[in-house]
């Protein structure tokens, strides 16, 4: 696809951000999005979707209208169905009930929402928006929108309320407890979240006007990094990574002091990106405490060099991924639950974990405050990752590794490839449950077979995995035939075929 392909597949979408004045001064409406919802789940946000074809035809019809006015429409019906507020009308004489009872139709598709402003005598009160931003996602997520954000107050008469369903919960906040559950790690933000909280705490609306047109850290309105909770700063970058993914993302962790995880790329101008962003965070008087490598990969240590170099910071791994890296100078090595406590204004403390199956020295990063886990490749955003065979992977030792970090209970997960897993003990439990199932189809399929070659047996194992994955999918295959030769439940011929042995 060509950028100006992928630009054209950028969806248009509208955010508002409702405020009232609270007793503690200026608060906002947020809401979460339930973890099931593929773009944004289980972050908090605020009220907000995509432009509908419907919103352009009202837009149209609306007298005087400006260029944005389809995105006000959009933002408008947005705010209505997620939260039943209706900016710029007074609902005085007409009974809730009459607008739960719209809302819910418009919900349902029952209706529209020129319909709904028309039973309710409502005005389209496309002014009753203030611009407030504009977002691109970046390129490296699938379904990509460009957002336009307004900042709407609460009309006297009306309250705001969430209705379960794509959206968990809803409540007012002010921005400065809004972001101490950003940075307890309790609340996560998408870059443009966290720029509105910030503007507004400090300077509340309408000070903040300007502020909140003038993000800093963005490319022609793309945010450059992401710091989805504080202290753990996201830097995707394109590598030379095994499909699905395309790219691995290179962590910065800490306050004062960082921890850089897996800096991936090989490419000159994709080293750059990180490069460039660890002199922005230089400048702000921070200092690179150490450079981490989960393991070693190609996509995880394509830039270790060049950062090494460059920052004059230590590069560290696990003893059994320096011996498999000869090529590189590390400084030193990375032992099972080694603490790096990291000074800031927040220190953090990331315990190493040793998680081997995956690679031999794999090693993963927990923060115990905010029980926040950095993955590398133990898990994915997306799909599963590949267990490679004996002797650099190992299926038991994975299995091990996985219900290790299921004991810890971690809360947020940060894999190195795909988006950040908000829903950790239910993507552990279904990890441990997809490879256990996994191994019930080895056996019964090696049975049925009664002799074979891991190549013979992918096609019955992986049936519901596309052809064009399967020569990936005879690693892990490999990986469970070898867990079951060690446990004595299959024998390896020197013709290298799999026979069942033992009971299974
Ligand atoms: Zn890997």
């Amino acid at each position: 696809m060509s950028d100006e392909e992928a630009r054209a597949r950028i969806r248009r979408a509208a955010a508002v951000v409702l405020l009232r004045a609270g007793a503690a001064g200026q608060e906002l409406f947020w809401v979460r999005r339930s973890a099931e919802v593929s773009l944004g789940g289980g972050f908090h946000a605020f009220a907000g979707g995509r432009l509908d074809e419907a919103d352009n035809v009202l837009a149209a019809t609306a007298p005087g209208a400006c260029d944005d006015a389809p995105l006000r429409v959009a933002a408008l019906r947005e705010l209505f169905e997620e939260t039943g507020v209706l900016p710029g009308w007074d609902p005085s004489g007409v009974p809730s009930s009459r607008v739960a009872e719209c809302r819910r139709a418009l919900l349902a598709g029952a209706c529209g929402f020129a319909d709904v402003l028309r039973r309710l005598d409502a005005p389209l009160a496309l002014a009753a928006l203030a611009p407030a931003g504009r977002w691109i996602t970046p390129p490296f997520v699938r379904t990509r929108f460009d957002a336009a954000f307004f900042v709407a107050c609460l009309p006297p008469g009306q309250g705001a309320e969430v209705w379960p369903g794509e959206l968990v919960s809803g409540e007012w906040i002010t921005p400065e407890a809004a972001l101490a559950r950003w940075e307890d790690g309790s609340a996560l933000l998408h870059p443009p979240a966290l720029h509105v909280l910030r503007c507004l705490r400090d300077a509340p609306w309408p000070a903040c006007s300007d502020a909140l047109q003038q993000a800093t850290g963005v490319r022609d309105h793309v945010p450059l990094t992401m710091e989805f909770q504080a202290g753990v700063r996201l830097v995707p970058l394109r590598t030379p990574t095994l499909p699905p993914a395309t790219h691995t993302n290179c962590y910065l962790l800490g306050g004062d002091e960082l921890l850089i995880v897996d800096p991936g790329p090989s490419e000159a101008g994709e080293q750059q990106v990180l490069f460039d962003f660890c002199d922005a965070l230089r400048a702000e008087g921070r200092r690179v405490r150490a450079i981490v490598l989960t393991h070693e990969h190609v996509d995880h240590v394509g830039a270790a060099a060049a950062l090494r170099a460059r920052l004059g910071a230590p590069l560290l791994a696990h003893a059994e991924t320096a011996a498999r890296l000869p090529e590189l100078t590390l400084d030193g090595l990375v032992a099972d639950d080694e603490v790096f406590a990291l000074a800031g204004a927040r220190p953090q403390s990331w315990r190493a974990l040793f998680t081997p199956g995956h690679a031999r020295g794999h090693l993963c990063l927990f923060e115990e405050g905010t029980r926040s886990l950095v993955a590398g490749d133990m898990l994915a955003g997306v799909g599963t990752v590949v267990i490679p065979s004996s002797p650099e992977g190992d299926m038991s030792a994975y299995m091990a590794s996985l219900e290790r970090l299921q004991g810890l209970a971690p809360r947020t997960i940060y894999p190195a490839h795909g988006p950040v897993i908000v829903d950790a003990a239910e993507r552990l439990r279904f990890y441990l449950e997809h490879r256990r199932e996994r191994e019930r189809a080895v056996v019964e399929a090696l049975q049925a077979a009664g002799c074979a070659l891991p190549e013979e047996l992918v096609p019955r194992v992986y049936a519901d995995v596309a052809p064009s994955a399967h020569a990936l999918a005879a690693h892990s295959l490999r990986a469970v035939l070898d867990k079951l030769v060690r446990e004595g439940r299959a024998e390896r011929g020197c013709d290298g075929r799999y026979a069942s042995a033992g009971p299974s």
